[in-house]
């Protein structure tokens, strides 16, 4: 089994509470931009980063009504992995998870990228095709996934008890390369970055209406005045139907809390990821030793970023089946995040209706490991007017009946 190192754990813990993260402070805004990025979630400042990077564009900013990743990417699970079904998605999350392998290398900044690989459980005959299927479609893509046997479940993950009384396990679809980062850390690596190159990323600034001259977006008000800018970007998640309805036009989203849990911190015990969909749960350990535990989304639509007692009891029970371990584990902290959820499962990366206004939204449960693709698509789609990764996720698609389905792939699955 793999083993982590205290020191490396330490040193980490002491850059993230000591250092330049403290210190940030944010700039007074200017008057005008050549683009404004709404949300400093992940998407957002990746989108700024990318489009500085790739396409010169510089004179940006970044509004942020809270403070930098406290949305959902600091209160995701962190999981990475690019096994989705079809080739849209295939191409976009595995441009992510190839992004992951050298984020820490591009931003200077340690983002923790675990690529210690993701399974998930196959625990009905249904789940066994459906994961079969996946994988030969992930083969066509050029993704590394295999169909793998309960006996090698077991050999990767001994806490596993493959005959549960339910469901026993019956195979896994298994992503060797798929992982976890540390999801603050990839908000404050891009806002480093974006900071170096002159942009400015300004908190506590809420954006409260969407100014337009005709059909075409000239800027915004926000709680620190207007703001004039080109080319508008909105990256906002679980709030994007509220920004759409600022510009007048509406989107196919319900926006659900989704919740997740940790327990207190035990000895090295699982260093795989292990996602149990059917009885509905999923778990890895932290660099901290916490078991981090996903469950499921509210049963409503509402915008609480809060967890509620019932969806405790309801993970632990069928985790437990699977993992009779956690039984005798105290469980430390809860949490809830907004999440936009599609129709189909998958994002938007669109134009809009408003001329130079562009959105990127409906990552739903499983948006923190697109990251970097998301944002490389996005600053394409604003700088060129297209891009080929985000082709397919216009907004348009479900007027047109152009679904991209992953409703199996990324249901509450992360
Ligand atoms: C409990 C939970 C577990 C999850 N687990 C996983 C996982 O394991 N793997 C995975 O891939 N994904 C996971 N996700 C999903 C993932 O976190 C999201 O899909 C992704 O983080 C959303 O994009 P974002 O990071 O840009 O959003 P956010 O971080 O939410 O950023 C949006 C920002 O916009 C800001 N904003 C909103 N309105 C305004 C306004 N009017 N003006 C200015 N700013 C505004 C918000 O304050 C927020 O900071 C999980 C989500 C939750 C809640």
């Amino acid at each position: 089994m793999r083993r982590y190192s205290a020191f490396a754990i330490a040193r980490e813990g002491a850059r993230y509470h000591t250092g330049w993260e403290r210190a940030w402070k944010s700039p007074a805004p200017k008057k005008r931009y050549d683009a404004i990025i709404v949300g400093a979630g992940g998407h957002g400042l990746a989108t700024a980063y990318y489009l500085g990077k790739n396409h010169g564009i510089k004179n940006v900013a970044i509004l942020e009504k809270g403070w930098l990743g406290g949305g959902n990417t600091g209160r995701n699970t962190t999981i990475i992995r690019s096994n989705y079904l079809q080739d849209p998605s295939a191409a976009i999350y595995e441009k992510a998870r190839s992004l992951y392998e050298t984020m820490s290398q591009d931003l200077n900044y340690n983002v923790m990228f675990s690529p210690r690989g993701v399974m998930m459980l196959a625990q009905t005959e249904h789940e066994i095709r459906g994961y079969e299927r996946t994988a030969h479609a992930n083969a066509l893509q050029g993704v590394a996934t295999e169909f793998i046997s309960p006996q090698r479940v077991k050999e990767l993950v001994p806490i596993i008890n493959i005959h549960g009384p339910r469901y026993p396990v019956l195979g896994a679809l298994w992503q060797p390369r798929g992982g976890t980062a540390r999801h603050d850390a990839v908000a404050w690596g891009y806002a480093r970055a974006c900071s170096d190159m002159g942009m400015d990323i300004i908190q506590q600034c809420e954006v409260t209406g969407v100014r337009r001259d005709g059909n075409k977006v000239i800027g915004v008000d926000t709680t620190k005045g207007k703001i004039d800018c080109d080319k508008l970007g909105v990256v906002v998640a679980g709030h994007s139907g509220v920004l759409a309805d600022m510009a007048g036009f509406r989107l196919p989203i319900e926006s659900v809390a989704l919740q997740a849990l940790v327990s207190e911190p035990i000895k090295p015990c699982m260093d795989v990821v292990v996602m149990a969909n059917t009885v509905h749960g999923y778990m890895s350990q932290s660099d901290k030793g916490e078991m981090v535990i996903g469950g499921g989304a509210d049963g409503y639509n509402n915008y609480t970023q809060r967890g509620s007692f019932h969806h405790i009891e309801e993970t632990v029970r069928a985790l437990v089946e699977t993992f009779p371990m956690i039984s005798r584990l105290k469980m430390l902290r809860q949490w809830g995040g907004i999440v936009d959820m599609t129709g189909d499962r998958s994002p938007i990366i669109s134009r809009t209706p408003v001329e130079n206004m562009f959105i990127n939204c409906g990552w739903g449960t499983g948006g923190f490991k697109a990251i970097p693709g998301s944002g490389w698509a996005m600053a394409e789609l604003m700088a060129k007017g297209e891009s080929p990764l985000a082709d397919e996720f216009t907004m348009w698609r479900f007027g047109e009946g152009k679904f991209i389905d992953e409703s199996v792939a990324a249901g509450v699955a992360h």
